[in-house]
C-alpha cells in the first residue's frame, strides 16, 4: 500500500499522536532519496524492529559544501515513494527547506572529536549540517529507534555520540553496507558515475581490501597504503582524500588492527565523490 506522503511537522504531529497515545515504537529512517536497495535494507530492518515506521526524504542543503552539489544531487520522488509501497510503510515524511529552516532559523549542533577527522575535514561543516538535521527529523518524528548505513560510518558514529550527549531517548541501529554484484556500496551518487566511470568504481573497494589485508598480515602498513593510492590513480580515480584504518570506536588513526578497526576511504572519479567503509578482520 502507498504510504502518505506528508510535508509538515503539523500533519506529521497529527499522524503520530495515536501512536505515541499507544505507546507505540517508531523507527525513522531519514535519506536524501534516490532510493536503493541500500536504503531499503534500513526500511526492512526498521519494520522488523518497530510498531510505525516513517521515512524521511529530505535533501539537506545545510550538509553539503557546495551550491553544484546540491544542485546536481538526484532527486526521484515518484519513484522514491513507488519503491516504499512494498514495504507497508506508516508515512513519509518530505519537508521542504522552509519547513526545516523557517525564517530566523539559528541553532546548529556541533559533535566534537569525531567530526574533526576524515569527512569532517574534507567537507568542512558537513557533519553540522547532518546532527542538526537528524536532531530536528528526531524530535519531528517522536522517533523511539533510528536506521542508519555503516556505509557512512562516521556519520553513524556521529549520530550515535549527539543522541547519547544530548540525552535524545533514540536508540541508534547502524545496517550493514549493501553492495552491487561488483562490490560497489550502493549509494545515490552512483546514478551520476559516467558508464565507463561505473566500471572503474569497483577498484575501490579493491584497493581497500588489499589494505586491509596487508594490515591483517602485518606487512609494511604505510608502504601498502601508498601502493593502494597509486593504484587507484592509475586505474583513474583523480584524487584520493583518504585510504586510512581507523578504531571504530572513536575513530582514532591505527597502523596494525590492534583494535576493532575499519578501513575508510574517500576518493573521486570522474567527478564524483565514492566513499567506503570495510571491517578489518581477519
Ligand atoms: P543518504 O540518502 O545517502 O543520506 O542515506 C540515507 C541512509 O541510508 C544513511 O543512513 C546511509 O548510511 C544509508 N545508506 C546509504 N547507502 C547505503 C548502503 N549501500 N547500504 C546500507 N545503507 C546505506
Amino acid at each position: 500500500m502507498t504510504a502518505p506522503i506528508l510535508r509538515s511537522r503539523a500533519e506529521l504531529r497529527g499522524m503520530t499522536r495515536p501512536w505515541r497515545l499507544a505507546g507505540d515504537t517508531i523507527g525513522v529512517v531519514p535519506t536524501m532519496g534516490a532510493l536503493h536497495d541500500g536504503h531499503l535494507s534500513l526500511v526492512a530492518a526498521a519494520k522488523q524492529t518497530c510498531d510505525r515506521v516513517i521515512v524521511t526524504i529530505f535533501v539537506n542543503p545545510r550538509q553539503f559544501g557546495s551550491p553544484e552539489d546540491l544542485a546536481n544531487y538526484p532527486r526521484t520522488e515518484t519513484s522514491d515513494a513507488a519503491k516504499l509501497a512494498r514495504f507497508d510503510v506508516d508515512a513519509i515524511y518530505v519537508p521542504d527547506g522552509d519547513e526545516m529552516y523557517p525564517d530566523g532559523f539559528a541553532t546548529t549542533v556541533s559533535v566534537t572529536g569525531l567530526t574533526e577527522v576524515m569527512d569532517g575535514i574534507h567537507r568542512p561543516g558537513h557533519f553540522e549540517g547532518v546532527a542538526t538535521v537528524v536532531a530536528k527529523l528526531f524530535a519531528q518524528t517522536s522517533a523511539t529507534d533510528a536506521f542508519f548505513g555503516e556505509k557512512d560510518f562516521q556519520q553513524l558514529q556521529v549520530v550515535r555520540r549527539m543522541a547519547r550527549d544530548l540525552d535524545i531517548g533514540v536508540t541508534v541501529h547502524g545496517c550493514p553496507t549493501i553492495r552491487e554484484i561488483d562490490g560497489l556500496a550502493m549509494s545515490s551518487r552512483n546514478l551520476l558515475l559516467s558508464d565507463r566511470a561505473r566500471v572503474t568504481a569497483p577498484v575501490l573497494l579493491e584497493q581497500m581490501q588489499a589494505l586491509a589485508d596487508a594490515a591483517i598480515e602485518g606487512r609494511d602498513y604505510a608502504a601498502a597504503q601508498r601502493a593502494s593510492i597509486r593504484a587507484l590513480e592509475r586505474a583513474g580515480f583523480t584524487g584520493v582524500d583518504y585510504l586510512e584504518m581507523r578504531a571504530n570506536d572513536d575513530l582514532s588513526l591505527l597502523t596494525a588492527p590492534m583494535r576493532p578497526a575499519r578501513l575508510f576511504a574517500a576518493a573521486w572519479l570522474a567527478g564524483v565523490r565514492l566513499i567506503d567503509n570495510i571491517a578489518v578482520e581477519g
